[in-house]
């Protein structure tokens, strides 16, 4: 039996999911699953969280990390690493400094790079989608791919999340991708970074893992390791669809996936 891990998990915490630490922890131990990496958000400042759905406050970090870290010490049979997702924010790179500085003071070990919004518009907000609508799709996608390149090179992350997010609500380019997702594999080869397989996307409209198959198999093409998440916002989330992850990920030529442990170390599990 393949080994079931989970490296992308949210708590009450951030305003916009349920369950407790010890619920996400209760959840991984139930599905059986051998490693879990929480990834709360970090918080964003005011004006770009205005309804504070999106993120927790620092307070909230603070205690979050501290309930993972003592959740670490004592769960037995689920490894539980402190992970944080972050927001790349490069028209406000003092904010996004702010995020990793909360993350390195409260020793967080793995980073989860997303590029969720362009230019303060959260292009991923399914409270208000309004704004597809005045958009050139094809033009979000190209600029979503130049900020995710600069962010899985900026140093800063250990994974890269949901990689073709923008494919969220089912906005699809309609030029060929090819030479797009070349230049994204080409991107975190050079940098060294993980990339997600998300199984989030087969809960959204678009119904697909993120990457699709064609990014995933530029992805392998470029020799870029992988990890694997569920991004659950609650506990009966926990390792959904994990192996059909896998299976993807197999599918793809690629035989193991990483468990990240932090310091750059990782747990290969076997495909
Ligand atoms: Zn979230
Ligand atoms: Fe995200
Ligand atoms: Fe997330």
């Amino acid at each position: 039996m393949r080994e079931l891990i989970d490296c992308h998990l949210h708590t009450e915490a951030c305003g916009h999911a349920s369950g407790t630490v010890a619920q996400m922890v209760s959840a991984a131990v139930f599905a059986g699953l051998t490693g879990i990496v929480m990834t709360e958000h970090l918080p964003l400042p005011a004006d770009l969280d205005p309804g504070e759905y999106l993120s927790p406050k620092a307070e909230q970090f603070s205690r979050y990390a501290q309930e993972v870290r003592g959740m670490a010490e004592r769960v037995k049979g689920v490894d539980v690493v402190l992970g944080a997702e972050a927001d790349w924010l490069p028209w406000r790179m003092e904010d996004t400094d702010a995020q990793l500085l909360l993350a390195r003071e409260a020793g967080v070990d793995i980073i989860l790079g997303s590029v969720h919004s362009l230019d303060g518009w959260v292009f991923d907000d399914p409270t208000d989608t309004s704004e597809w609508d005045r958009r050139d799709v094809d033009a979000v996608w190209v600029q979503y791919f130049e900020r995710w390149c600069d962010a899985a090179q900026s140093g800063h992350f250990d994974v890269m999340a949901h990689p073709d997010l923008p494919k969220k609500f089912g906005h699809r380019p309609s030029f060929d991708t090819a030479e797009l997702f070349a230049g994204a594999a080409q991107a975190a080869a050079d940098a060294g970074v993980l990339i997600e397989v998300s199984t989030a996307g087969l809960r959204k409209p678009v119904g697909e893992l993120y990457p699709g198959p064609e990014l995933l198999a530029a992805f392998r093409q470029a020799g870029v390791d992988i990890t694997v998440g569920s991004d659950a916002h609650e506990p009966g989330d926990v390792g959904r669809d994990i192996l059909v992850a896998y299976d993807a990920a197999a599918a793809a030529g690629y035989g193991r996936v990483a468990f990240p442990l932090g310091q750059g170390e990782v747990r290969w599990v076997e495909l």
